[in-house]
């Protein structure tokens, strides 16, 4: 028996570099735990938030790539249970009058959930192989042969093979660790704020979207009856980028309330809940463009490494990177040089396929004249009556399956 464990455990491949920090518990820091966890890695997760964040707006799988790493992950079954199940999503005048309708796979993929839904799942399907640091961050990282040295903002210091980034389009990491560079944080003019709502539009499973020029007001249905997510899509009235304090949710709210405030429609009826909020978010739509997504001991993944927003499969791509990542990390057995080099080389081409579709988002979500707007309405009208079969489905998968997901069980190659 006991020469049985013996070479039993010694077949187990010995991995370097096992220990691994990763900072931010979303979307690309839970499922990038999943995955090292089941490549025997050990990942620990430090959060900001004093618990999982839930609610906020809704994101989207689609193709193949997407949902076979979820499949892989047996979360599958689980998001679709608890999809929005969007079904139309109506353009409308100041009267609410439809003026056009669009499909709903434009907008919510193949399968639509909640972010902190997502989050969620991911969390509950990681817990008992990660270990989760709420209410922490991560305040110096100083890397040498021995590894990184890490402080947090609560516990004591401790010492970690290797620190992942996932901590968003702001990421503490990428500043802690990456060289300053002015231009890697790109404001593509445009601006979100999100908040739940009462239900009071009898939305089951649908939308309603309200533009004038630069600015678009919509409330989609969320998954439970009575709820309801209002979203404000704007650019800036000068082109000029807006100067905010993240954390000032006060100075962000006059923001949007003053951005929207000669708008009709149900507009007013909105922004009258959005004090009350408790879940209210708002920022910049920008894009993340680095050099390098490594810096020796220390990596990017998901917004913190290659922000897309909105339009460019960001969800998506955090889940397949993190596939990526931890493949590479076990094929390499650990050598983080090797592995960080052919996780870049895979996804970088997939990343800017992503980034330049959601350049166009702006135009798309908020059109910057009444002329646009028609124009666009009318393409939703003429759209039904297109010849081409499965013109939407290609045009709406045609980034998010741009991407060969490697076999990790079979080859070890780049
Ligand atoms: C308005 C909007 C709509 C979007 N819609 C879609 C969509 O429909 N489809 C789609 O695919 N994508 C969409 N995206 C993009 C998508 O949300 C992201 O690409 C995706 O969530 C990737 O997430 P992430 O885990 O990399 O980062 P995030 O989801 O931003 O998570 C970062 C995490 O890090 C934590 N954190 C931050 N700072 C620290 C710190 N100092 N220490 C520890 N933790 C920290 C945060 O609290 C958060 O939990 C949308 C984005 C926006 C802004």
């Amino acid at each position: 028996m006991y020469y049985t464990y013996v070479l039993y455990v010694c077949m187990i491949p010995v991995m370097d570099n096992r220990r691994i920090l990763i900072s931010g518990a979303s979307v690309a820091g839970p499922a990038l735990a999943y995955w090292l966890a089941r490549r025997g890695f050990s990942p620990t997760v430090v959060e900001r938030a004093p618990q999982l964040r839930g609610g906020g707006y809704a994101v989207d799988f689609r193709g193949a790539a997407h949902l076979s790493v979820l499949a892989q992950m047996g979360i599958l079954d689980q998001i679709r249970a608890q999809q929005t199940r969007l079904a139309t999503t109506t353009y409308v005048d100041e009267d609410g009058r439809p003026v056009a309708r669009m499909p709903a796979g434009i907008f919510a993929g193949d399968v639509e959930i909640l972010r902190g839904d997502l989050a969620r799942i991911l969390y509950e399907a990681t817990s008992d192989r990660t270990e989760y640091l709420f209410g922490e961050s991560i305040t110096s990282l100083r890397q040498d042969a021995g590894g990184v040295h890490v402080t947090f903002s609560q516990a004591a210091p401790r010492t970690f093979d290797l620190v992942i980034g996932a901590d968003g389009l702001h990421s503490n990491v990428r500043r802690l660790a990456f060289a300053d560079n002015p231009g890697s944080v790109r404001d593509l003019g445009l601006y979100v704020s999100i908040f739940s709502v009462a239900d009071s539009f009898d939305l089951d499973h649908s939308g309603l979207l309200y533009s004038v020029p630069g600015r678009t007001a919509a409330v989609f249905s969320g998954r439970h009856t009575g709820q309801a997510v209002a979203q404000f899509f704007f650019t800036a009235p000068d082109q000029a980028p807006i100067s905010y304090d993240y954390h000032d949710t006060g100075q962000q709210q006059k923001i949007v309330a003053s951005a929207f405030d000669d708008v009709g429609w149900q507009v007013p009826r909105l922004l009258e809940q959005m004090p009350k909020a408790a879940d209210f978010y708002f920022d910049s739509v920008s894009q993340v463009n680095l050099d390098r997504w490594s810096a020796g001991r220390v990596a990017l993944i998901g917004d913190a490494g290659y922000a897309a927003g909105p339009g460019g499969n960001g969800t998506g791509t955090a889940v397949i990177a993190a596939y990526v990542l931890a493949g590479e990390l076990a094929a390499a057995d650990g050598d983080y040089r090797v592995a960080f080099a052919r996780y870049e080389r895979r996804l970088r081409p997939y990343v800017a396929r992503g980034q330049k579709q959601a350049r166009g988002g702006a135009a798309f979500l908020a059109p910057a004249t009444q002329k646009k707007i028609s124009q666009r309405d009318r393409f939703f009208r003429m759209l039904p009556y297109l010849p081409a079969k499965g013109l939407i489905r290609y045009l709406s998968t045609r980034t998010a399956t741009a991407i060969k997901l490697p076999d990790f069980s079979v080859s070890t190659a780049a």
